[in-house]
């Protein structure tokens, strides 16, 4: 059965009014947050911008979600996890001040936003799933607990997985950093030492110090990747790739870490994907980090496979042409989408329905 996806397009990401216009037609046609009951307590999954990075979902927005899903009667813990890499969101006190530095205060939000304690047990849950790469899943314990999911996905590029949506804001973002790096050890970088200039930008960018510069040529200490793909991205010379089957291992167990969240909330999770300001890199990238398409839209669905894809196709169909497969020609993120779709997390095929 194919799932239902609602759309509404937005001409001018930064006229926020207009956009809250949107979204709440949107919410209002595509009933997502029907899945939502009184007393449910709510985990909300966004990202709150990487510092250097501009163009995460805007407080004003989320306001507007978080607003109508108070109206229910439920509770809300707006939250994000911390990063594998160096950086604002390496701890839950730098996350959390970094996220009220992005506008998501009390007052805009109408909630303070909660940063899990990658330190604290309690704050940790592991999830038994037996999937093709991942046996136990390392998650962040609120989504496990929580009655619902509302997932607050930033449409954009990614180096590792082509493009990210609802599957990596989910299966990525919800991993604590032990379950980032299961996702990510495989992800090690290759160095075409015959191309390198030596100008050492993929050292500067380098989260891990895994990189360090001998005979003016770049040298990888493997041990300490964390397979974060930021140096593929900072090189000028397109001297770095990542393996593409390692990357494919990278998209499936994404999917999987997805599915330990989602699979017990069948019918209680939804996502929105914002498909505004795209950026070429990840939201964690905090260095130049181009828009590649125009402003599209927000999507809604209760199925997170079918919402990437319809994402997806409508950004290319905006753009005329593969804006993912433009920015990184040898990841093909569909991956992620295929084996979502075999675990059982949803599906690729999808009706449209405009508000
Ligand atoms: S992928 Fe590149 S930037 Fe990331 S940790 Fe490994 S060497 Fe460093
Ligand atoms: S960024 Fe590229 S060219 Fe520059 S040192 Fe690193 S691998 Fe070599």
């Amino acid at each position: 059965m194919k799932s239902t996806v609602y759309f509404a397009p937005v001409k001018d990401a930064d006229d926020i009014g207009a956009v809250n216009g949107q979204l709440k037609k949107l919410l209002e046609k595509s009933r997502i947050l029907d899945v939502i009951r009184e007393k449910d307590k709510v985990g909300m999954k966004m990202h709150f911008g990487e510092a250097g990075n501009i163009n995460f979902v805007r407080p004003a927005h989320v306001r507007v979600i978080c607003d109508e899903v108070k109206r229910k009667g439920a509770s809300i813990t707006l939250a994000d996890v911390n990063t594998l890499y160096r950086g604002r969101r390496l701890n839950a006190a730098d996350h959390q001040a970094l996220a009220r530095e992005h506008g998501f205060t009390k007052k805009a939000v109408g909630l303070d936003v909660f940063i899990p304690d990658d330190k604290k047990e309690a704050d940790i849950a592991a999830v038994q799933i037996n999937q093709k790469h991942i046996q136990t899943a390392k998650v962040a314990r609120l989504f496990i607990d929580a009655d619902a999911i509302v997932s607050i996905g930033h449409f954009k590029g990614h180096g590792l997985t082509g493009f990210g949506g609802a599957i990596k804001n989910i299966g990525m973002g919800c991993a604590t950093r032990e379950g980032k790096l299961a996702q990510h050890c495989d992800a090690a970088p290759v160095f075409n030492t015959d191309r390198c200039t030596g100008c050492g930008e993929c050292e500067i960018v380098c989260p891990a110090e895994a990189i360090t510069m001998e005979n003016e040529k770049a040298v990888l200490d493997r041990s300490k990747c964390i397979g974060c793909a930021s140096c593929v991205a900072a090189c000028p010379n397109m001297t770095i790739f990542i393996d593409t089957e390692a990357g494919d291992a990278v998209q499936e167990k994404m999917a999987e870490y997805a599915y330990a969240v989602l699979n017990d909330k069948k019918g209680k999770a939804c996502f929105l994907n914002f498909a505004l300001r795209i950026n070429q890199e990840c939201d964690c990238w905090p260095y130049k980090n181009p828009r590649i398409g125009p402003d599209v839209g927000i999507f809604a669905s209760l199925d997170p496979v079918g919402i990437d894809k319809a994402s997806f196709d409508l950004v290319n169909q905006a753009s005329g042409e593969d804006i993912f497969k433009k920015a990184h020609p040898k990841e093909d993120g569909l991956k992620q989408l295929r084996h979502a779709q075999d675990i059982g997390l949803g599906t690729m095929e999808y009706d449209l329905i405009s508000v």
